[in-house]
């Protein structure tokens, strides 16, 4: 085994190896977490891999989502029973073995407001209902994801006081699973696929790619190389068109708001609240880990070239905050809101008129050419969606599929609850570097002002952003503040941090 630290030297080197002509068995292009999932399963089979990425680890669109590692009720709620269970069966998964360090159980309170009729909330608490038996049908126990149930208007006001209490007849509390961060589970995936032996090379633009290999550019430099490989998986999500033309995918936009910490007073649980006049839309505003609350979620089609990086609409902002404050007193305004972000997702075109009513299924392709897509679904079942595409790309090659590993493969940093609580750090550090969290602590040893925030109001420390530096693969300011670390979703604390970002790529060189 490899091991696991990405660094500028690395990369470097190894594009070089790609570049004299070393053919790997398996290229997957686009490094979000379908395809630094693909890479973990075909290096943890034995195979060579290289994966690339023409921006950075969690780039596109798996660092803009909800940070839900979800059972799927929405799917339940469409008769979608088969999603469902396949989304709280990758949930278990991951909760118990692969990233426990990175995922908590998020408790949210749907409140049965005046606006809430008798007949919907009887229907939410039978989707919770079946949710919790899907959640035992997948083997996750309720120590780690506890049962629904209903509470008092009391204990709605405990959970999120800032609720409008009015008419309140209490409420539905229900769990699931909570990243703390979706760029870091991405991080994590590709450190371990490079600990079992894969190159993993962020700013390599893919420009063209057969079933023999691509051609690529090194966006640092602005070389052109050619990657040869015995077979080929596109993962390049919401992009995955412009490599395989077969692909039809209908882009639609999902926006979040990011409030100050206290906008909606000292809030423990989610919140979540039905669209007025929709039956199976709803709002949420999510508690997060630093304080923060992520206000989402619209589901706007997208029409036209594919931006980098998405912008919310000023209608959207207005949509988030008008549909919380049917349900919240007083109700946050423009001046509580110190970010937003957007991201597509990558829906394959159906017979469907809303893009909500898309289905999030995933689906895997090999184009005669023999290319395998792979496009769709849902980070939740990234690993699913790795398996399938590895299965068909080796299917594809006339080669035996062997076993798919990674369900038994704990992520770099994973350990169980016990073990964690085991670590000598704070439990700050422990959320996001699970076992390594000693090591990220240990970098402030000889320099003790890397133990510190890196600005007033920012928990990361100078340590934090070494580290993305000399393990994580971090090559500029901005891996460093918008996908190792988050302080970028409030361009303000960006502003703030940048000099120490700065630094950390100084301190290596980089
Ligand atoms: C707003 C929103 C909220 C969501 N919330 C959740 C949630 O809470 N839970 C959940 O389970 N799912 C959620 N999802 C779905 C989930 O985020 C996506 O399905 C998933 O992140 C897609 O990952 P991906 O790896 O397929 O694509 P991406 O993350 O977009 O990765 C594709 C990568 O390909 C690279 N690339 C593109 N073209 C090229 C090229 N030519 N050469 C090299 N590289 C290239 C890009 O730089 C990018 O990094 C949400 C989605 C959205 C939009």
């Amino acid at each position: 085994m490899t091991g696991t630290a990405l660094t500028a030297e690395r990369r470097g080197r190894e594009l070089a190896e790609l570049s004299a002509g070393t053919t790997v068995d398996l290229l997957v292009v686009g490094l979000g977490v379908t395809g630094a999932g693909v890479a973990l399963d075909a290096a943890s089979r034995g195979l060579t891999v290289a994966a690339l990425d023409a921006h950075d680890l969690a780039f596109g669109t798996s660092r803009w989502s909800s940070k839900l590692v979800h059972g799927g009720l929405r799917y339940l709620a469409g008769g979608h029973l088969g999603l469902a269970y396949e989304s709280a069966v990758e949930r278990g998964i991951l909760l118990r073995t692969v990233a426990p360090h990175l995922i908590t159980a998020l408790p949210s309170v749907l409140p049965q407001t005046p606006l809430v009729s008798g007949g919907r909330a009887a229907l939410a608490r039978a989707g919770f209902a079946a949710g919790d038996a899907l959640r035992a049908a997948a083997h996750t126990p309720a120590a780690r994801l506890p049962r629904s149930r209903r509470i008092s208007p009391a204990e709605v006001t405990r959970l999120v006081p800032a609720v409008r209490r009015a008419g309140l007849r209490g409420g539905v509390l229900g769990w699931d699973g909570q990243l703390v961060d979706d760029a870091r589970l991405v991080v994590a995936l590709a450190r371990t696929a490079a600990g079992h032996g894969a190159r993993i090379l962020t700013r390599c633009r893919v420009s063209e790619l057969h079933g023999g290999g691509a051609t690529v550019v090194d966006t640092l430099t602005g070389t052109e190389h050619q990657v040869r490989a015995r077979m080929v998986v596109n993962a390049t999500g919401v992009w995955a068109d412009q490599l395989d033309p077969g692909v039809r995918l209908r882009p639609s936009r999902g926006t979040h708001l990011v409030l100050r910490p206290g906008a909606l007073g000292a809030q423990v649980a989610g919140l979540t609240i039905g669209v007025p006049g929709e039956t199976n839309r709803f709002v949420f505003a999510l508690p997060q880990p630093d304080g923060h609350i992520y206000l989402g979620l619209t589901d706007e089609p997208v029409d036209g070239p594919v931006p980098d990086v998405p912008e919310p609409s000023p209608a959207e902002r207005g949509f988030l905050l008008d549909v919380l404050a049917t349900a919240v007193d007083p109700a946050p305004t423009e001046d509580d809101v110190v970010g937003a972000f957007a991201g597509l997702r990558p829906l394959l075109a159906g017979g469907a008129d809303r893009t909500a009513d898309l289905s999030r299924r995933h689906a895997v392709r090999t184009s005669p050419g023999g290319v395998t897509t792979v496009v769709g679904g849902k980070l939740t079942t990234y690993r699913r969606m790795a398996r399938d595409a590895v299965d068909a790309a080796l299917r594809a090659a006339g080669r035996p599929t062997g076993r798919c590993l990674t369900a038994r493969l704990p992520l770099v940093g994973a350990a169980p609850p016990e073990a964690l609580a085991r670590v000598a750090a704070p439990a700050r550090l422990v959320a996001r570097y699970g076992t390594e969290a000693a090591a990220v602590l240990a970098l402030a040893a000889d320099d003790p002002a890397l133990a510190r925030p890196v600005a007033d109001g920012i928990a990361v420390t100078g340590a934090e952003l070494v580290w993305a530096v000399q393990r994580e693969g971090a090559l500029d300011a901005g891996d460093v503040l918008d996908r190792r670390t988050r302080i970028g979703l409030v361009p303000a604390d960006r502003e703030r941090a940048l000099p120490a970002a700065r630094a950390a790529l100084a301190r290596a060189g980089a």
